[in-house]
Order: C-alpha cells, then structure tokens, then sequence
C-alpha cells in the first residue's frame, strides 16, 4: 500500500537562515548566551525541539517576544519531507524521506513483541559498496546532520505519538563511523532524558567494521550497544562480499572489538547475513567459531534479504536454524532474527536504490 503525503512541507523561503533542528543542549545553551539570556533558557528551547515538537519559534511561550524575534528571523526548522511510506503484511512500516536537497533518506519502523524499533540513517547512501546491500550499489549522497539523524524519530513520532517506538537501530543507510560526529551528537540528543529520553541501552550503533571509528567509540565509553556486520569468517570471503574488509582485515579488526570489549565492558552483537552456498558450510561454523573464541558477543543470524539484479541466494528458514544450530554449541547467545518486511523492500537501502534507478 502506498500512501503518499507531506508531514512536514519544507520551507524553502527560509534556506539561508541557519537550521536548529539537531542542535545539542550546549549548543543551545551558548546560543542563549549570544543572545543575551541565560544559559539555561537553552534547556527551554532544546524541550520546546525534542519533548514538545514545537516547530514554530512564536509559540514558544517562556522565551521573550524580543528572543522568539530573533531567533525566528535568523532560524528555520529544517524537517523531513515524507515522500512515501509502505506497510508490509506484518506491520513493518518503511519510510522513504527527502532532505531539504533532495537526496533519499530511509527510515524503517519494525514492531515485535514488546518493543518497536526503528530503524534510521545515518547517511543519505553509502561510500563503502557492500557486494550485497542496495544503498551500497547507490554510492554516498551526503552525510546526515544530527538534525537529519533526530529528525526521523522526530518524524515517527510526529506521525504516531510519542510511545511509538521503544527502540533505536543505527541499521539504516549509511556507515555510522564514518559520519561519527554528526552521529554522536544525534545519540546525545536521543537517549537524554530531557532530549528524546531512549535508554542508551535501547540504542544500537551498527558497523561494517572501521576500526579508528570503534576504538573511539570504545575511548568514549560508549553506553549504547554496538553491532558488527561482520558476515564472513575469513579475510578472504570478507573481501569478497565487502570491499572495506580491505582496509581493516579480520586479525585487526577482532583486536579492536577485544580492546572495545574491554574498555566499555559490554558485549558486541555480531550480524552474520547466510548466504546460500557462500558461507553456510561446516567450515564456515569452525571459522567463525575460531574467530570469535574469547570475545564476549552474541550473534544474529539472518538470511540475506534478496536486492533485485544480485546474484546472491537466500537460504531457507529451516537452513538459517540449521546454521543457527550447528553454532550454538560452540559460542555463546546465537539468535536467528526473522527477516521483516520483505515484502516492501525494507532490507537497507532498497526502496531508495529503486528510486535512483528509476530516475537514471
Ligand atoms: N553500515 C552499517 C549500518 C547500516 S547497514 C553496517 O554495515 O553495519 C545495516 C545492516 O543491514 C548491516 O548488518 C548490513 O550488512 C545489513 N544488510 C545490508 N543489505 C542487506 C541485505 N540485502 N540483506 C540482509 N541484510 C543486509
Ligand atoms: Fe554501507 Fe552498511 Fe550497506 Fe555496507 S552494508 S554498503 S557499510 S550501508
């Protein structure tokens, strides 16, 4: 089912003025101080953003006429226009989101259980080109502002309330690590309390493996959790599914999850994608198993999500577990995650691949 309709009509009058959306507590606080008011009038606004969701500086009511002036003359909210939004057969919902430059931004919403996550972008495509992931085929567009990051779940709950999601993936388009900054002030803004008040535990930072990007995160002390995509158990199949794996190899890159480990003192999640006769064999399980003694972790398995014009196969459910099942014994926590929303390309990238296609 598509339904097209604008949440939020971008402003286009207004492009020279400086967008706010995304801007920290203590960014706020110094523009308050420039503005001649006290620090804490900063906390006011960063609640009237994040809490409230109110996108017009006139109703801001504990801020003076003079300030709610000044700073409507020289601020703009830069929001998200929904483009499209496609709900699958088991509920989860996929945004497609343009920025105020026109580039895709995907936004996925998955509920389960007792929790809903949602899935957001860090980037609008990807540098890194993944053999097996649409945005990867799409190349990088942009980076993602904090404003852009937070705007998606800005948007969600714009849209379905505030309760809407209890969960936060960094699983979208993009490399997290290599947008860090914009990606650390977003996560400073989503998990305070006084900001969107998701527990840092609730929020998930996914990589394909830059180590620089992780051993800062692991120096930072990092309170949310962190995923590697790792998806091979060899440097050789890596390389042959993602091109990065040439610039961090495996022996590298264990080293650092081993010293993030250590220094954060909290488990890695390890993403493995099956993919049918490429590594689901016996020696792939010894492989992994190898290579991941002694790092505290859990993994997920999960079948590769068919990307149109891919040669790739997906395994069946019955061999996913079976996979799962050979492993568990071996190491620690081994989960299958059920693909959700194939059915509108939810899998990363998909829906915004289309698109740039169709438009080539
Ligand atoms: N760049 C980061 C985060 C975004 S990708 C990373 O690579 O981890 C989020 C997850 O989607 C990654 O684990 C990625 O490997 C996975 N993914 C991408 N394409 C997929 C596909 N076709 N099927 C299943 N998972 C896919
Ligand atoms: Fe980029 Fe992640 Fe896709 Fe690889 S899987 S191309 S790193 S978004």
């Amino acid at each position: 089912m598509t339904l097209p309709f604008n949440v939020f009509p971008l402003n286009y009058m207004s492009m020279k003025k400086i967008n706010i959306m995304g801007y920290t507590q203590p960014q706020l606080e110094e523009l308050m101080l420039t503005l001649g008011q006290k620090a804490y009038k900063g906390g006011q606004v960063y609640n009237w953003l994040y809490k409230v969701r109110q996108y017009d500086f006139n109703k801001m009511t504990d801020l003076t006429k003079e300030v709610r002036q000044r700073l409507d003359k020289d601020y703009v909210f830069d929001l998200l226009e929904l483009e499209k939004e496609l709900v699958s057969q088991d509920g989860t919902r996929k945004f497609l989101f343009r920025l105020s430059d026109g580039n895709p931004v995907e936004t996925v919403l998955i509920p389960g259980g007792d929790r809903t996550t949602a899935c957001i972008s860090v980037q609008s495509g990807c540098a890194l080109g993944c053999r097996f992931c649409a945005t990867g085929s799409m190349g990088l567009l942009c980076d993602l502002t904090p404003g852009e990051i937070v705007g998606q779940l800005l948007g969600l709950r714009e849209r379905f309330g505030s309760d809407v999601f209890t969960n936060v993936v960094m699983m979208g388009m993009g490399e997290p690590l290599l947008n860090l900054d914009n990606v650390l002030k977003a996560l400073d803004i989503i998990t305070d309390e006084t900001g969107l008040c998701v527990g840092a535990r609730k929020v998930t930072i996914s990589t394909s493996g830059i180590n620089p990007g992780i051993r800062k995160l692991a120096d930072l002390g990092l309170k949310s959790r962190l995923a590697l995509s790792l998806h091979a158990a060899t440097q050789e199949k890596r390389e042959q599914l993602m091109p990065v794996a040439r610039s961090y190899d495996l022996d590298s890159l264990m080293e650092t999850l081993r010293y993030y480990t250590r220094k954060t003192k909290s488990r890695v999640t390890i993403e493995y994608i099956l993919f049918k006769g490429f590594n689901d064999s016996m020696e792939d399980v010894k492989a992994l198993t190898r290579l991941l003694q002694g790092i505290p972790c859990k993994i997920n398995i999960l079948a590769y999500n068919p990307v149109e014009g891919l040669d790739f196969i997906r395994p069946t459910d019955e061999e996913v577990d079976a996979f799962a099942r050979k492993l568990y014994p071996r190491l620690p926590a081994v989960m299958v995650r059920k693909s959700r929303g194939t059915d509108v390309n939810a899998a990363c990238g998909q829906l915004a691949a289309q698109r740039q296609m169709r438009r080539n």
